[in-house]
């Protein structure tokens, strides 16, 4: 199982994230968890991504990618991946595709999970009051759903047109939307992907 997750912040992707790996029996590869954990281990890299996430802005393309793409490699050749958070623009997209082209893997499903504005900042605002992430404030908040939609947005139709697009409400009880993210993937013919 190879599978997109497409979330704006604040809905759900971790845990939708977490819940689909555990079911398909595949590693889930948070990009936000990895590029926080390389921001902690310090050193100019690691202070050049703190800097980029406590803005709510994208970290540039090839730090990015090579973060990820040695965790995406094992993986792939474990079985495959949930990966979440990435990509999140088009030319991303292009790089998620040519390495699952380099890797042999068929890239089956983007879910993507969506949710007013209002439901995603008021669940970030509730992290943050609960001692949550250090982007997780009003600005930057405001910031990370405008980015969202202006750069991530766009992965929306180019996956509908590649017919791998699941699109699910993410305003509702976590059991309910991994329900329908479930009922979603079974609908979807996998083969033509
Ligand atoms: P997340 O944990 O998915 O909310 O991501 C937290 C932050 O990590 C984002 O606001 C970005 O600064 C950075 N980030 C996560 N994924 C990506 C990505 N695919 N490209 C660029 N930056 C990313």
């Amino acid at each position: 199982m190879t599978l997109l997750l497409i979330a704006p912040p604040g809905a759900g992707k971790g845990t939708q994230g977490e819940r689909l790996a555990d079911r398909y029996g595949v590693r889930h590869i948070a990009a936000g968890d990895l590029l926080r954990a390389e921001a902690q281990a310090g050193g100019p890299l690691g202070r050049e991504i703190a800097a980029y996430q406590a803005r709510g802005d994208l970290v540039p393309d090839q730090v990015v990618l090579d973060v990820l793409t040695p965790v995406v490699v094992e993986a792939a050749a474990r079985g495959g991946y949930i990966l979440d958070g990435f990509p999140r623009s088009l030319p991303q997209a292009i790089a998620a595709a040519e390495l699952a082209a380099r890797l042999g893997v068929t890239l089956q499903a983007a879910v993507y999970l969506y949710a007013p504005d209002a439901v995603l900042t008021r669940r970030m605002l509730d992290r943050a009051s609960q001692g949550g992430r250090t982007d997780d404030t009003a600005d930057v908040i405001r910031h990370r759903l405008e980015l969202f939609a202006a750069t991530t947005g766009p992965l929306i139709p180019y996956y509908k047109e590649r017919g791998i697009l699941v699109a699910v409400n993410a305003d509702q009880p976590p059991d309910a939307v991994t329900a329908d993210i479930q009922a979603g993937l079974s609908g979807l013919s996998l083969s033509r992907a």
